[in-house]
C-alpha cells in the first residue's frame, strides 16, 4: 500500500493524523461521549490496552481541558496499561504489562489507592488470527481481566467502558456486565466499522453485589461450563440495548470518500502524529532489509539461530 492509499481509502485514519491524534481509534472514544457523555466529573480515569495512545490523548485532552475551565481543583490523574511500549504523554502515568497478570493490576490498583477511579476504559484486542472462535475467546479474556482490574479501582456509581466483539458468547459477557452495572449497552461508534463485529460496551453506575469481595479469577477460563450454560436462555438471558452512535450523518467508515481539495491545490501527504516506537514487525523488517530471511529455493541466505539471537 503506498503512502497516500490509506488516507484515500478510510476517512478517519486522515482525519486522525490531520487532528493530530496518534490513531483512528480516538474517534471511537469521542463519539462514545457525545453519545454517553463520559468524562463529565471525571478526574481519575484508567486506560487499559492503550497503545499507541489516542484514547489517553483524548483523556488527556478532555480532563485537563475540563479541569482547566473549573479553574484547576482535582488533580486529573489517568494511567495507561500495554504489552507494548507508549511514547509518552502529558498527564498521563505509563504501565508496560499484561491486564491478565496479577502483577499489573496490582500496580494500578497501588496508584488508586485511597481515591478510586471515575473512569475505566478498555481498547483492548488480541492480535487477530482470522480463526474467529480463537479471536472471540481471547477477546473476551481481556475484557474479563479488564472487569477485574475494574472492580478494584473503580468508584461506586463509575463507569466502565470496553471493546467487544459480538461474537456467539456475547450473552455470557452482557450477564457477567450486569451483575456490576445497572446500565450496560452495546454502542457502535460510526468510526468503528460496520464491516466489523467489534462494538463497545458501556457499563454505567458501578454497584458490585453485597458482600462482593474483588478478585482476579475468571468465569471463562473455569471450563465447567458446558453448551448448555454458554447458550443462556430464560432469565438467565440478558438482552441489552444496542446503540449506533456518533454524528450519524456524518462519515460513514466503511466508505471511501475522494480527497476534498480546493481548486489547484495538490494533495499533501500528513505522516502519522506518532509512529510506532518499538513495534512487533520490526524484527522481520530488519531482517528482510538485510536478506537475513530464509528463501525456498535456497539462492538466499537462511535464517540461522546465531541471527535471530543477535537481533535479541
Ligand atoms: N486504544 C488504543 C489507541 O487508541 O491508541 C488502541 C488499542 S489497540 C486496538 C489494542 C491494544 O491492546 C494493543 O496495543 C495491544 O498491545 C493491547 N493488548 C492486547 N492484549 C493485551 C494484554 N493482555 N495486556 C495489555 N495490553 C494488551
Amino acid at each position: 500500500m503506498g503512502r497516500s492509499s490509506k488516507d484515500k481509502r478510510d476517512i478517519y485514519y486522515r482525519l486522525a493524523k490531520e487532528e493530530g491524534w496518534r490513531a483512528r481509534s480516538a474517534f471511537k472514544l469521542l463519539q462514545l461521549d457525545h453519545e454517553f457523555n463520559l468524562f463529565s466529573g471525571v478526574h481519575r480515569a484508567v486506560d487499559l490496552c492503550a497503545a499507541p495512545g489516542s484514547w489517553s490523548q483524548v483523556l488527556s485532552r478532555k480532563l485537563r481541558g475540563q479541569e482547566e475551565k473549573a479553574g484547576g481543583g482535582e488533580e486529573v490523574k489517568i494511567v495507561a496499561v500495554d504489552l507494548q511500549a507508549m511514547a509518552p504523554l502529558p498527564g498521563v502515568t505509563q504501565i508496560q504489562g499484561d491486564i491478565t497478570k496479577v502483577s499489573t493490576a496490582q500496580e494500578i490498583i497501588r496508584h488508586f489507592e485511597g481515591q478510586p477511579a471515575d473512569l475505566v476504559v478498555c481498547d483492548g484486542a488480541p492480535d487477530v488470527t482470522g480463526l474467529h472462535d480463537v479471536d472471540e475467546y481471547i477477546q473476551a479474556q481481556l475484557l474479563l481481566a479488564a472487569l477485574n482490574i475494574t472492580t478494584h479501582v473503580l468508584k461506586p456509581g463509575g463507569t466502565f467502558v470496553a471493546k467487544i466483539f459480538r461474537g456467539k458468547d456475547v450473552t455470557l459477557l452482557y450477564s457477567q456486565l450486569k451483575i456490576f452495572f445497572s446500565g450496560v449497552t452495546c454502542a457502535k461508534p460510526r468510526s468503528s466499522r460496520n464491516s466489523s463485529i467489534e462494538a463497545f460496551v458501556v457499563c454505567q453506575h458501578y454497584c458490585p453485589p453485597d458482600g462482593y469481595v474483588p478478585n482476579m479469577s475468571n468465569p471463562l477460563l473455569d471450563h465447567s461450563y458446558d453448551v448448555d450454560f454458554n447458550q443462556l436462555e430464560g432469565p438467565n438471558r440478558v438482552i441489552v440495548p444496542f446503540l449506533a452512535c456518533g454524528d450519524l450523518s456524518a462519515f460513514d467508515s466503511d466508505r471511501t470518500y475522494p480527497l476534498q481539495l480546493d481548486a489547484g491545490k495538490q494533495y499533501q501527504y500528513t505522516p502519522p502524529t506518532q509512529p510506532p516506537i518499538r513495534p512487533p514487525y520490526q524484527q522481520a523488517c530488519h531482517l528482510r532489509k538485510n536478506n537475513l530471511l530464509s528463501r525456498e529455493d535456497g539462492a538466499g541466505p537462511s535464517l540461522s539461530c546465531e541471527n535471530l539471537v543477535s537481533l535479541k
